[in-house]
């Protein structure tokens, strides 16, 4: 097909091209299916629909309630869950919708640092979650690089947050929800369980099950769940007093509309029910006995490139990974975050700096990249090309201003992916 606005498709051709010959190791990141890819860039866009199903403000939405439905319906088989929100536009929204249905401004909040692993909207100055309420934190021990649940259980009792949140953006290990679930308990907070990275990995029961053990779970749809770019609300089968006192006596159905509430009006309007679609279509795929295999392949892969980068004499904090993930400390191979990911993107290998836990570089320098295997692995590769991937990182930051050695790695990865390929068109 051919488009009137040349400028922005030719564009868009040549971000095809880079992600079809490129090493995709961004931990965030993922490749979505064709038929997630066409509902996604549907004529659904065209569609207002504020509101909920069967209660819309906008007439012309019998076809979007039954998507919209069909969505919530496969999220609550896929998550085991009683309760499901499919509307918020991303992970942050997700966030900031519960916030608001939980919390009033000058709330106490506690989450895990944003220099240790933790996300912007579980309190950091610059994110309005910082912003609008009172925020205190939990980290990782220096020596372990993992969570501590007893200093976590002190701070807790110290600072008394109305709302406790348990997930991150760059922890490779298990995260123990009903031990933070216990906390949460002692010092009647609502747990929040934010799995926006290993949702998928949770979903096929490989992880803990967040949705079990907290009060309420949001997510993203595009990391590990290989969904749209977007975000969901979930509530599982304990609505045990999850709002303190305000809901005492509460209900799933008030629980859900004050959720409902937190999203639209609360925070958004019309709801892009082309991504929600795409939700729907992505969670099919997720219910599936393929993506069970693909998740199991995903942890396997991560597993065999940590214990690669290990015998490389990388520092992995925590030692290893449990999920999708690892956070690399480059401070032993005299090169920066932001100079690795330069020198690796030359050679077409995609990753991303990151704060290492008691980093001494500024976030825009910072002392480690992140990686992850969920695109990787979407493409097909299996352990044994762990090993060659290691390897090439190891050459490109092993000298990182060579440009020959730069080239020949690019050359080799554009080679070895076509073997891997991507998209029908
Ligand atoms: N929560 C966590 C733990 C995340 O890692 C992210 C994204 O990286 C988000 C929330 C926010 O997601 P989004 O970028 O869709 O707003």
């Amino acid at each position: 097909m051919s488009y009137n606005d040349k400028e922005i498709f030719d564009l868009i051709q040549e971000e095809q091209s880079r992600q079809k010959t490129g090493l995709e190791l961004i931990a965030s990141e993922n490749y979505v299916s064709d038929d997630v890819l066409a509902a996604a860039g549907s004529i659904l866009t065209n569609k207002y629909a504020e509101g909920y199903p069967g209660k819309r403000y906008y007439g012309g939405c019998e076809v979007v309630d039954e998507i919209e439905t069909i969505a919530i319906e496969r999220a609550k088989e896929l998550f085991n869950a009683e309760y499901v929100n499919v509307q918020p536009h991303s992970g942050s929204q997700a966030n900031t919708a519960v916030f608001h249905a939980c919390l009033k401004p000058g709330d106490k909040i506690l989450g895990f640092d944003l220099s240790h692993g933790g996300h912007l909207t579980h309190g950091s100055p610059v994110n309005f979650s910082g912003q609008l309420y009172k925020t205190s934190f939990y980290g990782v021990e220096k020596e372990t690089g993992l969570l501590n649940y007893e200093k976590i259980q002190s701070i807790a009792e110290q600072e008394k947050p109305k709302l406790i949140i348990a997930g991150a953006s760059a922890y490779s290990r298990e995260i123990d929800y009903k031990k933070f679930r216990d906390i949460a308990n002692s010092v009647n907070a609502i747990l929040l369980a934010d799995i926006a990275h290993p949702a998928g990995l949770i979903a096929k029961g490989i992880l803990q099950d967040a949705v079990q053990f907290s009060h309420i779970c949001t997510s993203t749809t595009h990391k590990t769940l290989r969904g749209p770019r977007g975000g969901i609300i979930i509530m599982g089968k304990d609505f045990e007093n999850p709002f303190g006192q305000k809901l005492k006596n509460g209900n799933l159905k008030k629980m859900s509309s004050l959720l409902n509430s937190g999203v639209f009006p609360g925070n958004q309007g019309g709801p892009l029910e082309h991504i929600i679609a795409a939700k729907a279509v992505a969670f099919k795929e997720a219910l599936s006995e393929n993506f069970l295999h693909y998740m199991v392949q995903v942890k396997k892969n991560a597993k065999a490139m940590a214990s690669e980068f290990i015998k490389r004499d990388y520092h992995i904090i925590s030692g290893g990974t449990d999920n999708h993930m690892m956070l690399i400390d480059l401070r032993n191979k005299n090169i920066t975050g932001k100079q690795a990911e330069e020198a690796l993107g030359k050679s077409h290998i995609t990753v991303n700096k990151n704060m290492v836990p008691f980093d001494d570089q500024s976030p825009f320098i910072t002392s480690g990249i992140r990686i992850g295997t969920a695109a990787i692995t979407t493409r097909g590769l299996v352990e044994s090309d762990m090993a060659e991937i290691v390897k090439l990182i190891d050459m490109v930051i092993s000298n990182p201003e060579n440009d020959e050695t730069l080239n020949n790695c690019k050359e080799f990865v554009n080679n070895f992916i076509t073997d891997y390929p991507l998209f029908k068109n």
